[in-house]
């Protein structure tokens, strides 16, 4: 029988092998897996693009899968394996599935939320925490990634004719513009040792920076921050 760390690979092999399927579908390359009780119940790849949904990242996927199977919303003592640092949205999934264990490859710097960003899914203010693994895999499934959106952008130069719409927003999920700029270097080896150090980002973005902050101004409508100051009018109270 495998020790733990070489069933992490195992599963996370076959996590890359479903990111894969999401890149040929056209779909942000990240894979997921549930495992309880030695078992597979719940695979899961992006579907966001294919399904036009914004919770379709396969962590969502996955779990709807095992929950599915198990009849249930909850999958103690599972582990869920993924390609890429969850997202906000997918860390509060696992969180609420009280998911055991979550195993990660590549970092999201821009999105993460097991160690990048937040840390949602041990945080000891959540009624829920799990283990977090982080780095199994890493160089491999941020590679995925990066394959993908530079082919996306050579695609996006072929395309770019007046008259085709906005340029599509392929960062996996997160909203963020991916960082793939020239110049920051190859990812830096996984530390498999422990899991506790440096995790290689999977640094996706375009290279045009981050995308512009949406016009939340209120311009020449009334439409602003509601008015909260208290000297405009006293509350009335009822007598
Ligand atoms: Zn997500």
């Amino acid at each position: 029988m495998l020790a733990a760390p070489d069933l992490d690979l195992v599963y996370m092999r076959e996590a890359l092998r479903l990111a894969e399927a999401a890149a040929s579908r056209g779909d942000v390359p990240v894979g997921a897996i549930v495992v309880q009780d030695g078992r597979v119940t719940g695979t899961g790849f992006n579907t966001r693009e294919a399904a036009a949904d914004p919770t379709g990242h396969a962590e969502i996927v996955a779990l709807r899968e095992a929950c599915r199977r198990a009849d249930r919303w909850r999958v103690d003592g599972a582990t869920l394996y993924v390609t890429l640092e969850p997202c906000p949205m997918c860390a509060g999934a696992l969180v609420n599935a009280r998911v055991a264990r979550l195993v990660y490859a590549a970092a999201d710097p821009k999105a993460g939320a097991a160690r990048s960003l937040f840390s949602l899914c041990d945080d000891p203010r959540l009624n829920h925490r799990m283990q977090v693994h982080a780095g199994v895999l890493a160089e491999p499934c941020a590679a995925v990634l990066q394959r993908f959106f530079r082919d996306a952008r050579s695609r996006g130069r072929r395309d770019l004719s007046p008259g085709t719409g906005p340029a599509p927003d392929l960062s996996p999920g997160t909203g963020a513009g991916p960082d793939l700029s020239p110049g920051t270097g190859p990812a830096p080896a996984p530390d498999l040792s422990s899991g506790t150090g440096p995790v290689p980002a999977a640094n996706l973005s375009s290279g045009t920076g981050p995308a512009p902050a949406p016009d939340l101004s209120p311009g020449t409508g009334p439409v602003g921050a509601a008015n909260l100051s208290s000297g405009t009018g006293a509350t009335e109270v009822p007598t």
